[in-house]
């Protein structure tokens, strides 16, 4: 069995069933990362493994020990929450050390451990003030802090970073990643933030509807996604699905492999723009977006279709400029009716 199994495991809120049916293992020390639509069971899957909701059906395994109705304070689990639900008339050293003292271990003990904590997050000069005289991101530290000194089995993080202006977040998501190879703590870490995922992960589980819809390493997911939707939810911009039958150009490149009904899927970068007349599809320049390093150019081919291309070069378009694309076919992903792989 692995360290943290879920099997089967439901939740329902009145008749609206909101997890159905979740199997997953997850292996000591791995960092998993949730990701999926609003509503779809994010934070209720993560706070059914923390014990903060009732699980109505299935069982939660942690290290061996079946935790399904254990409550939630004998879970050996730590959260740490968006809000970061800080004591505030109590210091950063006080904040830090309440479980431990409420575990009645011994002060000299909590002490060090609050004081190491504290040294790994960057927070020794705070541990007297109180969590209004501290910024967005040391709030944010002092919660992990708080989670730390417990040494738990597993660490869950709800959207810990969402608070944060992006700078912030984008150096609180590097302390996390560093805080995760110096600790090597089994972590399940909810976001609606790709870059998140893709760069904390060691797998990341996308949920649709209550339901994984595949889990992968973030380049599985990306280069194999295994249905239209985990193809469209990972990589910014998304990539451009095609149904066929709208595409005279793809249909004359894909026709053969692709079935009935069934539609192409091209990430930006497997598009690179060309000379009107040149390559497989033909259109029109619609929308440049300069980003500095890359540059998204949006073409419009007909038919309402438009195809977004990855440049990594200043390209010199104008709006309304006819281009060609070229299709680097071998990493085209070929979606059946449904919207399954019909060929990777
Ligand atoms: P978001 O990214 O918007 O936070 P999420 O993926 O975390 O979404 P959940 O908050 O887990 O989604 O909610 C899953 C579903 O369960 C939603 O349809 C939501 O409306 C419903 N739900 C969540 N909590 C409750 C509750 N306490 N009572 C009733 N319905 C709930």
């Amino acid at each position: 069995m692995a360290f943290l199994q879920l099997q089967g495991v439901e939740k329902f809120f009145g008749t609206h069933r909101a997890i159905k049916g979740i199997d997953l293992a997850i292996q000591k020390g791995e960092f998993i990362v949730f990701v999926g639509p609003s509503g779809c069971g994010k934070s209720t899957l993560l706070r059914l493994i923390a014990g903060l909701e009732n699980i109505d059906g299935g069982t939660l395994h942690l290290d061996g020990r079946d935790i399904t109705d254990a409550p939630s304070s004998k879970r050996d689990l730590a959260m740490v929450f968006q809000s970061y639900a800080l004591y505030p008339h109590m210091s950063v050293f006080e904040n830090m050390s309440f479980a431990l003292k409420l575990a009645k271990e011994d002060p000299k003990l909590i002490q060090e451990k609050v004081e190491r904590a504290a040294k790994i997050l960057n927070l020794s000069a705070y541990l007297q003030r109180t969590p209004k005289d501290l910024s967005g991101g040391q709030r944010q530290r002092v919660a992990i802090g708080r989670a730390i000194v417990r040494a738990p089995k597993v660490f869950l993080f709800d959207e810990p970073l969402s608070n944060l202006d992006a700078a912030l977040r984008g150096q609180t998501r590097v302390e996390i990643a560093k805080l995760h190879r110096d600790l090597g703590a089994t972590t399940i870490y909810v976001t609606h933030d790709q870059v998140e995922a893709m760069t904390l992960a060691d797998r990341v589980v996308v949920l649709r509807d209550g339901q994984i819809e595949q889990v992968g390493t973030p380049l599985e997911l990306y280069d194999r996604p295994a249905n239209q939707f985990v193809a469209q939810f990972i990589g910014t911009p998304q990539m451009n699905v095609v149904a066929l039958a709208q595409s005279p150009h793809l249909q004359a490149v894909f026709g053969q492999q692709v079935p009935a009904g069934g539609s192409v899927g091209l990430r930006p970068e497997a598009l690179s723009i060309t000379a009107a007349g040149a390559g497989q599809v033909q259109g029109q320049v619609e929308l440049i977006e300069a980003l500095g390093a890359e540059t998204l150019i949006y073409v419009g081919t007909g038919n309402g279709t438009q195809l977004v291309a990855r440049q990594s070069h200043r390209t010199g378009l104008h709006l309304g400029d006819r281009v060609g694309l070229d299709i680097d076919t071998r990493t085209a992903h070929l979606f059946d009716a449904q919207g399954r792989l019909a060929r990777a």
